[in-house]
């Protein structure tokens, strides 16, 4: 493995998109970070991205061998996103655009996926062969790697850990399900339960934080976190409510696929309070025996990198050899 070998590793975010030098061992030895710039659609941000990965190639001493995008979103497994819902792309064959302008393997997968890889190779996961990660966010996803390899499924599918049922009958989901984990433990669905708990009972208006003059739309899980923090019963709930969802969905989780590692990342996931020792305390109370005792749940370590080394190191490994 030496610094020779390299690749263009890409996370395309909502607000900010990510573009790196990811040398074969996983180190980020340039990246540029720009601001998404949604309005401009999808062109002008794929132009946007070839311009900047452009420039990152020409600071190197050679050429990338690949480029790995993540993006959240629906991607089909010839690269093309079908359905990105925070940037509103339908269909855009990004692979084809890129693989164009750039000359090189382009790999296309989900950023929870891409993330996924990363941890395992470079991350929290190294040295397993069974991982599974939850991204809890503003959305929750997730992604698997079982017996070294990423699972994909039949429709690049696999992985959407937030969509997960835990409540038959529950909140409706963004998928269009009841109860998914998501509708229960995203960040959009924590501020939701709180926004109603405020409509529900005008004394509360102005007790959650952003409340003032009745501007309930700007509450967030961040604001919820805070106040549950504080005592507040009715945020103490909606947290405690979000945490039982996430535990059972573990519970779930670990019984599917026997991980050794279990990885809780994204800004929520690692501000929730004990999430870690309620998801273990949960396993060990109701999963199969079998498939939990080699789990140990650990927190995410490659942060804001993630989905960009893993990209990168997705395209890199021989797998690129597929799409080439
Ligand atoms: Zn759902």
């Amino acid at each position: 493995m030496s610094d020779d070998r390299w690749g263009l590793g890409v996370d395309i975010g909502g607000t900010k998109i990510i573009i790196a030098h990811v040398a074969e061992g996983g180190n980020v030895l340039n990246q540029k970070i720009i601001p998404t710039n949604a309005q401009q659609g999808p062109l002008g941000v794929i132009n946007h991205v070839i311009q900047e990965a452009h420039a990152i190639q020409s600071a190197a001493r050679n050429n990338p061998m690949s480029i790995g995008i993540g993006m959240a979103g629906q991607i089909l497994p010839e690269g093309i996103v079908e359905f990105a819902p925070n940037l509103g792309w339908h269909h855009v064959d990004l692979k084809g655009l890129i693989s164009e302008a750039l000359k090189i393997p382009v790999l296309i997968l989900n950023d929870v996926r891409a993330a996924t890889w990363g941890e395992w190779k470079f991350g929290a996961g190294k040295g397993f062969n069974d991982i599974v990660c939850l991204m809890i966010g503003t959305g929750i996803g997730g992604g698997a790697v079982i017996g070294g390899n990423l699972m994909t499924g039949a429709n690049n599918a696999a992985g959407e850990l937030g969509h997960f049922p835990v409540q038959l009958n529950g909140p409706k989901c963004t998928c269009g399900n009841l109860g998914c984990l998501e509708s229960l433990a995203a960040g959009w669905a924590i501020a939701k339960q709180a926004k109603e708990a405020i409509l529900h009972d005008s004394n509360r208006r102005g007790v959650f934080p952003g409340s003032e003059n009745n501007d309930i739309d700007s509450i967030t899980a961040k604001d919820v976190l805070l106040l549950a923090g504080k005592g507040d019963q009715t945020a103490m709930l909606i947290i405690n409510n979000a945490i039982e969802a996430i535990v059972a969905g573990c519970i779930g989780y670990a019984n599917v696929f026997n991980p050794s590692r279990l990885i809780i990342g994204g800004g929520l996931g690692l501000a929730l309070p004990h999430l870690i020792e309620r998801i273990e305390k949960g396993l060990k109370e109701r999963a199969l025996e079998a498939a939990s005792e080699k789990l140990k749940v650990v927190p995410a370590n490659l942060m804001q990198n993630a989905v960009a080394i893993g990209a990168a190191d997705f395209a890199l490994s021989s797998r690129a050899t597929a799409f080439s």
